[in-house]
């Protein structure tokens, strides 16, 4: 059977992500292209719903946004040529790739820096894939505090979304619930002429086209229970 999950309840099995895989993000950071998809994962227990709050951790200097399609698997794949993923595909979410910069550069392996609790914002919604028959054309955006950060297109991909997905596929076997997170444009704050992070009290604002609007407050750790 076809999986359908809520996004209420929806909690993804694994979270794929990808790194560098817009040009721009990478013309931002002087890097180079990759010849093949950069990999990486976030902890499951990271992720919030729409309206839920980011928290800051104490330890954390550097907290920046990152908007991002994903994409929700809705039946178990593997080794999937990319002219078959689409069949494989549940629909189409949000995502904020929360960050913690100073950790993403002083630890070998982001996945600490990518996975504090609260750093996976996901939905408002999960949209069926019939309603994106071309995820290579989508517009998408950030917002802090109102200001727009971030003004991408989908189709600024390095490796398109089927490629991505066919290409993780033929390593690991992806099953109905897996996430995967396809990447960010330009725009983060940590790349500005003048670094523009996130500060508690700020509000997130990503948004896909034909997805919706994900938003988010930052609060610091020590307000949580406030
Ligand atoms: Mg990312």
């Amino acid at each position: 059977m076809f999986f359908k999950p809520d996004i209420n309840t929806y909690i993804p099995g694994k979270i794929i992500c990808v790194g560098m895989n817009y040009k721009s993000h990478i013309r931002e950071q002087d890097g180079r292209f990759p010849d093949k998809p950069v990999l990486f994962s976030k902890a499951n227990s990271c992720i919030i719903k729409n309206k839920e709050y980011i928290i800051c951790p104490s330890e954390v200097k550097e907290l920046d946004y990152e908007v991002e399609l994903a994409v929700v698997i809705g039946k178990k794949m593997k080794n999937v040529p990319e002219s078959a993923v689409s069949d494989y595909i549940y629909g189409y979410t949000i995502m904020n790739d929360v960050t913690a910069r100073d950790i993403q550069k002083n630890e070998s392996q982001w996945y600490r820096a990518k996975s504090f609790d609260t750093f996976g914002p996901i939905g408002p919604v999960i949209v069926d894939k019939s309603k994106i028959p071309d995820p290579g054309n989508l517009k998408l955006k950030s917002y802090v505090n109102g200001e727009l950060r971030q003004n991408g297109n989908t189709s600024d991909m390095i490796f398109g979304v089927y490629e991505l997905i066919s290409f993780i596929s033929k390593s690991i076997t992806l099953r109905e619930g897996d996430l995967i997170s396809t990447g960010t444009p330009s725009g983060v704050g940590i790349f500005m002429k003048q670094k523009k992070l996130l500060e508690p009290g700020d509000t997130v604002i990503c948004e896909i086209e034909k997805i919706g609007k994900l938003e988010n407050k930052v609060i610091a750790e020590c307000q949580q229970n406030n």
